[in-house]
């Protein structure tokens, strides 16, 4: 099946044996992503989950002073 990167519209081709090509076609939320991008994501979100850390603990401190 044809694929298409949501990032950078490069049109990827998928074998339709590959689980990946099976989860797309069942589930069309799952997006296709071409290998680039996919690093690139990778890193933004573990980057994103390092910093989320602290937006969580400071988010937390306005829910503890309405007590
Ligand atoms: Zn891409």
């Amino acid at each position: 099946m044809r694929v298409k990167c949501v990032i950078c519209d490069e049109i990827g081709k998928l074998d339709d044996e590959d689980p990946l090509a099976k989860k797309l076609r069942n589930r069309p939320i799952h997006t296709y992503m071409c290998e680039s991008c996919r690093n690139r994501i990778g890193e933004l979100t573990h980057i994103r989950k390092e910093t989320g850390k602290f937006t969580f603990h400071r988010s937390s401190h306005p829910a503890e002073d309405e007590f």
